[in-house]
């Protein structure tokens, strides 16, 4: 059966994942790709429109996508390229809350939200006088890491911070195991799905340093991740709590796939020090082999991809997309 539905997603990211899926839940697929990576994405036959556009130029294309019956999954990699005035104001029915991408354009309103939902987060202080190191200090805007700095004593943070942008967040160093936990939140089933967890490759924290470079974290890959059992049920909870928290906060369901990003250390605590509204790339290492924890909810294993297209492929079902789209 073919749905009158398109699923589109910008070439990047998690779009090989989300287009196959959707392909193969018999839905239309598009790809706005730019043209470094054209090519590379036009030799997929699930995919079966390429658009080729300039991120900055992407508005341009909601009407014709509008026209075209599209629902479009946004991404981090969406969101990085056309920045997120331009990614919350894209005129196309997202799948997924759109309310979030202005809350996670600042480092703030992004912590404030997980205390809001009364999950733990790392300390944060107000000035290196009052940090209690070790410390990581973040900047506005920096992506994935890049430019965040450690101190493990205070005359090394006045230091840095002398030459540092003056809006930084100095928040406790988290001692610990990363843990990138991803959730799906779906409306028409009314529930938050723990789907499966992830851990970051990170070039100079996992790579061989040798003492040669600082460390930093540009995610290179990532790698799949099963916790211990006994943490599923409070992961659970914070999940949910996150949810009714955007619910709340932002008057807008939280729709489609999320993650926590945590680190737990060795009394199993576990602390949130970032979010994601969107489906993370962590999600890739499941991609056609399904997550092991989708099995606890369906007959089969699933991929993040699919779930999406599922939760689609139901609301056109059930003529609810309004739903699951905002
Ligand atoms: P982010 O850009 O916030 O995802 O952070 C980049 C990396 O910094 C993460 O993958 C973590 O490994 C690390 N990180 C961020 N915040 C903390 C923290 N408070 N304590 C320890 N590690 C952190």
């Amino acid at each position: 059966m073919t749905y009158e539905v398109c699923i589109a997603t910008m070439a990047s990211h998690t779009a090989l994942q989300i287009l196959k899926a959707a392909k193969k839940a018999g839905f239309r697929t598009t790809a706005i790709a730019t043209p470094r990576v054209e090519s590379f994405y036009r030799r997929f036959s699930f995919i079966d429109k390429l658009i080729p556009t300039q991120p900055d130029e992407i508005d341009k294309l909601a009407p014709q996508l509008v026209e075209e019956n599209t629902v479009f999954v946004p991404h981090g990699s969406f969101v990085e390229y056309c920045g997120p005035r331009k990614a919350e104001s894209f005129e196309v029915p997202f799948f997924g809350t759109r309310g979030l991408i202005a809350v996670e354009a600042f480092q703030e309103s992004k912590m404030q939200l997980l205390r809001e939902a009364g999950i733990p987060t790392p300390e944060e202080y107000e000035s290196a006088e009052t940090a209690k190191p070790p410390v990581i200090v973040k900047f506005g805007g920096a992506k994935g890491g890049r430019g965040y700095f450690i101190a493990s004593d205070r005359k090394t943070l006045l230091e840095r911070l002398a030459n540092a942008p003056k809006n930084v967040i100095i928040q406790q160093y988290l001692v610990g195991v990363p843990a990138y936990i991803h959730y799906f939140a779906s409306p028409l089933e009314n529930r938050v799905e723990l789907f499966g967890a992830d851990i970051r490759y990170e070039s100079n924290i996992d790579g061989r340093v040798l003492g040669f470079a600082e460390p930093s974290f540009t995610v290179v890959g990532n790698r799949p991740l099963v916790l211990r059992e006994s943490l599923l049920p409070l992961l659970t909870e914070y999940g949910e709590a996150f949810a009714n928290a955007v619910e709340r906060k932002l008057g807008q369901r939280m729709i489609g796939p999320f993650c926590l990003e945590a680190i737990i250390d060795e009394e199993m605590k576990v602390r949130v020090f970032e979010f994601s509204g969107r489906i993370v790339a962590g999600t890739n290492v499941y991609m056609g082999v399904g997550s092991p924890y989708s099995v606890l909810y369906f007959d089969r294993p699933m991929d993040m991809g699919e779930r999406i297209a599922l939760e689609i492929k139901k609301a056109v079902e059930r003529n609810a997309l309004e739903m699951v789209t905002t």
